[in-house]
């Protein structure tokens, strides 16, 4: 590893583009010869990918353990010479959680890093309950998230002439209002002169969102899951045609299949789903072959754990705690997302990087039942509309073991029958007879300062605090 205190390069190396380069046209470069290695690396054996991720483990292992206060103590049951030995056991390095990263920041943060993996900026996530929580993320960081969304836009072919529409929370820039820039951004710069990217912040109303959409026709559309569910409920009622959309990309919330099929059906159209948090960047990407998630092994050494702490084998799920291999500012080491899983099996297509079948949101996502066994609830709007036609949205809360709140935004009066037509669809969705609580809003359910939007929010351990993030 080099000193911390190197001057940054000044022209990218032919082969390792692993620095950051302030100067436009050098990162440029330095990106073009990245992606040509991930092109070679995405094939690359399982047990090649793995041996190259346990080198990149140990070189962080010893940066966080002479730079970080937390890891020089956490770290310090470990062999010292993590750069000559490899064979460091997964297992023996503790799980950063949510709230140790918020409550010991200061210490988890390094006193320094190689000059070559420039500044550092601080980005913090939005969380919707407790605190937020801040990372510093490197310039190699960000040319990581650089390189991964040029390969998403290359693994699924896209047409970089096309125009982008854009509806999300804003990030960083921009503020509240919609935006225009002439480009998609820098990771596709460096290939091609791209179209252009309308962005609408998703707090606009999604009537305004389906005609400024219309009036746009965009070649791809970017939004969230839930988001992208209420467009189609317009889109049924043939208020949204789009006959330049080529592809939807969602981000940020299960992306269920429910959605997928009535996108085929309703707008003719594939969606695409990524896989990212804002303190780790991009971790999964949607394989352009099968429907798995292959896992960016370049980038992260992400895990699916069992209860008991084991690997999960393919087809088994659990909770997913993520390594970032290039991040030496805020090292972020088996870091638990609190996120859930199905771990794949080898992909057809023939790349060596692991895949995830299904990735199934949060812990507070899952109903408990009064035994106290958890699962993912099958709520779904389309079979709740089939009885409530005049639903517009609806979110289930559990606080107690027996009892659901149902909030519920119903155009017009909903009648005794179609209540207990949706008490029996909602007790079969949520796998028991629980007792419903039906609470009428009149207006929107709100989403999270990040604009993500949960359906069904279980409350019966909230002390773990469990936030949300990007
Ligand atoms: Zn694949």
């Amino acid at each position: 590893m080099r000193a911390a205190h190197e001057n940054p390069p000044s022209n990218p190396p032919q082969a390792i583009p692993f620095a950051w380069y302030p100067d436009p046209m050098a990162r440029a470069a330095a990106l073009r010869a990245f992606q040509r290695r991930l092109e070679a690396s995405q094939w690359l054996p399982p047990e090649k990918i793995d041996h190259w991720q346990r080198r990149r483990l140990s070189v962080l292992l010893a940066h966080a353990s002479a730079h970080s206060p937390y890891y020089k103590r956490q770290l310090s049951n470990l062999p010292r010479d993590f750069a000559k030995d490899a064979s460091v056991n997964l297992q023996d390095i503790p799980i950063l959680t949510r709230d140790v990263l918020q409550d010991e920041y200061a210490e988890i943060c390094t006193t320094a890093w190689p000059a070559r993996h420039g500044p550092a900026g601080e980005t913090q996530t939005s969380g919707s309950t407790g605190q937020p929580v801040k990372v510093k993320r490197t310039g190699l960081c960000q040319m990581h998230w650089l390189a991964l969304t040029l390969r998403d836009h290359l693994w699924h072919e896209r047409d970089f002439s096309a125009s982008m529409a854009v509806i999300r929370a804003p990030v960083g820039h921009g503020g509240d209002k919609a935006a225009f820039m002439p480009m998609w951004g820098e990771a596709v710069n460096v290939v091609a002169r791209s179209g252009p990217t309308h962005f609408l912040p998703i707090s606009t109303d999604v009537n305004r969102q389906a005609e400024w959409l219309s009036q746009l026709n965009p070649g791809y559309l970017l939004t969230y899951p839930t988001n992208l569910a209420e467009l189609l409920r317009i889109a049924e009622q043939g208020r949204l045609p789009l006959p330049g959309l080529r592809e939807i990309r969602t981000i940020g919330e299960t992306l269920s299949g429910s959605v997928r099929d009535e996108c085929s059906r309703l707008l003719g159209v594939p969606v695409t789903d990524l896989y990212s948090s804002q303190e780790l960047g991009i971790m999964a990407l949607q394989c352009p072959v099968s429907s798995h998630y292959h896992v960016q092994s370049e980038s992260v050494l992400l895990e699916i754990l069992s209860d008991a702490g084991e690997p999960c084998r393919p087809g088994e799920v659990g909770r997913i705690v993520v390594t970032d291999l290039h991040n030496f500012a805020t090292p972020l080491i088996r870091y638990e997302l609190r996120d859930y899983a199905e771990a794949g099996p080898p992909c057809p297509c023939g790349r060596g990087l692991p895949t995830l079948r299904r990735i199934l949101g949060r812990r507070r996502n899952m109903v408990v039942l009064p035994d106290g066994k958890r699962h993912w609830p099958l709520v779904g709007f389309q079979q709740f509309r089939e009885v409530v036609p005049a639903l517009k949205q609806y979110q289930l809360i559990q606080r107690t073991p027996k009892q659901i709140e149902a909030r519920l935004v119903v155009a017009g009066n909903i009648t005794s029958e179609q209540e207990g037509a949706l008490t029996r669809v909602i007790q079969d969705a949520l796998g028991y007879p629980f007792e419903l609580r039906f609470d009428y809003r009149a207006k929107e359910l709100h989403r999270t300062h990040g604009g993500k939007f949960e359906e069904f929010i279980c409350q019966l351990d909230r002390f773990r605090g469990d936030g949300m993030h990007e």
